[in-house]
């Protein structure tokens, strides 16, 4: 997929607002996003049954060049197959053209990213986990979403509405003024709209085009290492020296007593039941809206938090060095899942290299590897063994007594003067020479492949056990 590249001197941002629409309004929402999951599932379908259909093919033996062709996965070509069928074809063509035509696009891209990604996934062209094909999506599942690309898409003078093409204008929750002055300026420029269901709530999403000069940071010189925790959500340490702990919010667990009971409520009351067709009772819909109201809450508090602590170490600080954690794995791990969600290790990463872009510093990502907890930020002698719960490191080859987190931002910091200018990952030579972890390393970088023992599932003999098992089995 090809990415929009900003013209120099600009960047691309979102402005989100949530919006109020009114009962027609909010009936028109669901339905174009319920268009495009429709045009998605159809796309996802009609190219995935030729899959199916050859295989099925080549199972009875018949040729190579014989066989059903592939059907095509861009964009352009789903698009002018869909153009064609929504006339004929049953499930559309009662009320296509209820919705704008963006509606499906929305969904017709989404289908054809999802292919490229599988396509490159399956070449090895692209990070991360190796995924599956492309599923259909479920009407109860389904994330309620759907963008504009053409049309009329505005903020309105009043700075109370927003229009969007077959939508009309729909009154905002909250003033836009921090967009329609920019585009009153022509500093911006809005280059699509996305409207989504979440967190109980409507919002419309402006991806635009923004004039941003680089800005110098308020300390220009100043540099930021930066340990994320549990107990503490981030420990800075900066090149005065000086060390700032930043509590743990810990929204979730705030809210979890109060969630248990809503909880609790709203088990104790007749719920649905898909199965026999129940529908739910008025006092199970009133529970779980209030239990519901708890969750986004604490979103809201998390998004505003992590926000407002991203701003701040970008604005006082020219280079911040983060270390480059691996929050899916750790996500995994079922001990430390809910408190690493709740901190949002990785909107703070993805929020500080940003924001370091638009105000024009540097980010240093640490490599995973990099021992900064286990390395002494006075003499550099690096332990071979700090298990969590030491929480002061106390180096053997110098008098340093040290908070361990205070130690690691401290490390951390320190990394920035191996990069130079520019973005870059710090600590690789470095802790390649010198990483004597190895066995014991916290978090895996990747998931190895499990070796599945010969013949059916469980079915392996004692001896192909050890020998692909417990052998293969990647040491933690
Ligand atoms: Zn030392």
């Amino acid at each position: 997929m090809k990415r929009f590249e900003p013209r120099a001197g600009f960047v691309v941002q979102a402005y989100r607002f949530a919006l109020d629409p009114n009962v027609g309004q909010e009936r028109a929402l669901r339905s174009h996003c319920g268009a495009a999951r429709a045009a998605y599932n159809w796309a996802v379908s009609w190219v995935t049954a030729t899959w199916w259909q050859r295989r099925a093919e080549q199972s009875y033996g018949i040729a190579e060049e014989d066989l059903t062709p592939w059907r095509p996965l861009s964009l352009p070509a789903l698009r002018k197959v869909f153009n064609e069928v929504k006339h004929t074809d049953p499930r559309f063509a009662a009320w296509w053209a209820d919705n704008s035509k963006e509606a499906y696009s929305t969904g017709l891209a989404n289908a054809a990213a999802a292919f490229d990604n599988y396509t490159k996934s399956k070449q090895g062209a692209r990070a991360g986990r190796r995924m599956g094909g492309p599923r259909r999506k479920s009407k109860r599942k389904a994330r309620l979403s759907c963008r504009f690309t053409t049309g009329a898409i505005r903020v309105e003078p009043d700075r109370r509405h927003v229009t969007l093409p077959r939508l009309g204008t729909i009154r905002t929750h909250e003033n836009t003024r921090k967009l329609a002055r920019r585009l009153a300026a022509g500093t911006a420029r809005i280059l699509s709209a996305t409207v989504t269901h979440a967190r109980g709530r409507w919002f419309v999403s402006f991806q635009v085009e923004v004039m941003r000069d680089a800005r110098t940071p308020a300390q220009a010189d100043m540099v930021v290492g930066v340990d994320l925790g549990v107990k503490h959500l981030a420990v800075l340490a900066d090149s005065t020296g000086r060390i700032t702990y930043v509590p743990n919010p810990g929204h979730f667990d705030n809210a979890l007593a109060r969630l248990r009971r809503l909880s609790r409520r709203v088990s104790r009351r007749q719920g649905p039941d898909r199965r026999t067709g129940r529908t739910p009772s008025r006092r199970w819909v009133k529970a779980d809206a209030e239990r519901n109201r708890v969750h986004h809450q604490v979103a809201n508090l998390r998004t505003d938090a992590l926000h407002k602590l991203t701003t701040r170490i970008r604005a006082g600080h020219h280079t911040v060095v983060v270390e480059d954690l691996n929050v899916a794995g750790m996500l995994s791990n079922r001990r430390v899942a809910r408190k690493v969600a709740d901190a949002g290790f990785g909107q703070i990463r993805r929020q500080l290299t940003y924001k370091g872009e638009w105000a024009g510093g540097v980010t240093v990502k640490a490599d995973r590897w990099y021992p900064s907890s286990k390395t002494c930020s006075d003499c550099g002698a690096v332990k071979a063994k700090l298990p969590l719960h030491v929480r002061v490191f106390t180096c053997e080859q110098c008098p340093l007594v040290m908070d361990r987190d205070a130690n690691a931002a401290r490390n951390l910091a320190a990394l920035a003067a191996a990069v130079k200018a520019g973005t870059g990952v710090a600590g690789d030579q470095d802790a390649k020479a010198s990483n004597p972890r190895g066995a014991d390393r916290q978090t895996r970088a990747t998931t190895r492949p499990r070796k599945r023992p010969g013949g059916r599932a469980g079915g392996a003999t004692p001896h192909q056990r050890t020998e692909t098992g417990i052998l293969a089995k990647p040491k933690r």
